[in-house]
């Protein structure tokens, strides 16, 4: 049987960074890609923010790992020539109460190590961005958008560089633990059997269900997943708008807000919607609630001009509760005892921002079998 020194299944933009890495330290490296190109799941469907790091609990995975990652992106794209711009965001009120609400959001990312944060009066914010009709913002000068399209092939470029090779066509449909390393088996065209001593599983979505069809991996350490899609409307026309604009958060979500992609074009959302399978149409209906939720802060919105987008889907985590934990589970050998593999569960936002440093966490934990 063949062997190679590290398998990575999937060649999303976690599992190029992690390829990359691991390349870069010097490693053989093959990434297993089921579909026939990089970043065909969810890491082209998403708003392509890089989040400065200001809503997550602190100490967690997703606060450390974006703010981390944050900083990596930006010089990584200044040093491979990958389109970003680090335009802003604008965190905004409507209300008194709101108003309230904003030191408390700032007080959170301050806590996580996101020290540039200013709340700014309506005036100001109008000042800024005249469409806004609002009573109070948070400016955040680090939230921009990359082109993470751009960004893949340059880690693609860099993996390949560097040693490593990304096959497509090659989808992972079991495997087995053995004493001296791990079995991978791929189907497609030219199914192949390939053994390998590091495994690291960045099959997104999928990920469960890889690692459930190695055989001897403990299933006790393989969490629930839910999928929870997010909905997109794109606005026809250009909006009104230079910064990202976020309403404050609402209960179980960032409510319905406004991100921009380079070419300044404007789309609305996503949303959340349980779902049980993996379908990415999005209903029409959906955007009648979009309307009067982006007309709190922008009451210009023209009836008719949202039109549905796109959708990607989070794979979310349940703890022992059954509730979404909300943070990144990247579980190896010290927590499931199988020495040789690394599991990325729940790589949902900001996975993107987070990846280049979610590498770096998972090439300095990576044990041998
Ligand atoms: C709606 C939405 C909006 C988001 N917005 C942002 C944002 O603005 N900023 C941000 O930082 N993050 C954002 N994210 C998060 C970010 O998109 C993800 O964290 C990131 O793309 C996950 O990358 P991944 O490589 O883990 O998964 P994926 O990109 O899904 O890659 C997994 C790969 O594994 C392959 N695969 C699956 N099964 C197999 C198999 N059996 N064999 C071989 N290959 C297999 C798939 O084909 C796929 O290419 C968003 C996510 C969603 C859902």
């Amino acid at each position: 049987m063949d062997s190679v020194d590290c398998i990575v299944v999937g060649a999303g933009v976690v599992g190029l960074t992690v390829a990359r890495a691991l390349a870069l330290q010097g490693r053989e490296v093959i990434v297993l890609e089921s579909a026939e190109g990089i970043g065909t799941g969810t890491s082209s469907r998403n708003s392509e923010v890089i989040h400065a790091g200001i809503y997550y609990k602190a100490g967690s995975l997703k606060a450390r790992l974006c703010i981390a990652g944050r900083k990596a992106l930006y010089a990584y794209c200044v040093e491979h020539g990958v389109a970003a711009n680090r335009c802003g965001k604008l965190i905004v009120a409507t209300s008194e109460a709101e108003n309230g609400q904003l030191a408390s959001i700032r007080a959170r990312a301050e806590a996580n190590g996101v020290d540039d944060m200013r709340e700014i009066s309506g005036a100001q914010a109008r000042a800024m961005e005249p469409a806004l009709a609002v009573t109070g913002a948070l400016l955040s000068p680090s939230t921009g958008v990359v082109d993470s399209h751009g960004y893949m092939l340059a880690l693609q470029g860099d993996c390949e560089a560097a040693g490593g090779m990304v096959a497509f066509h090659a989808p992972v449909t079991g495997g087995r633990i053995e004493a001296d390393g791990i079995v991978i088996e791929t189907g497609g065209a030219e199914p192949m059997a390939l053994k390998c001593r590091l495994l690291v599983n960045a099959a997104g979505l999928a990920a469960t269900d890889v690692i459930a069809s190695v055989a001897g991996f403990p299933a006790a350490a393989i969490p629930p997943v839910r999928y929870a899609k997010g909905n997109y409307f794109t606005l026809a026309g250009r909006a009104p708008f230079s910064h990202l604009i976020y309403p404050v958060p609402v209960p179980g979500g960032l409510g319905v807000h406004l991100t921009l992609d380079l070419g300044g074009q404007a789309k609305f959302g996503p949303d959340v919607e349980w779902v049980e399978r993996i379908a990415y149409e999005v209903d029409p209906k959906r955007g009648e609630q979009f309307y009067d939720a982006i007309r709190r802060y922008w009451p210009g919105l023209a009836d008719g001009t949202l039109q549905p987008g796109y959708s990607g889907i989070r794979p979310k985590v349940l703890g022992a509760d059954g509730k979404p934990t909300d943070d990144f589970t990247i579980s190896g050998p010290k927590d499931h005892g199988i020495g040789g593999v690394i599991n990325l569960f729940g790589i949902e936002s900001p996975g993107l921002t987070a990846s280049l440093a979610i590498a770096g966490l998972v090439a300095g934990m990576a044990v041998d079998r």
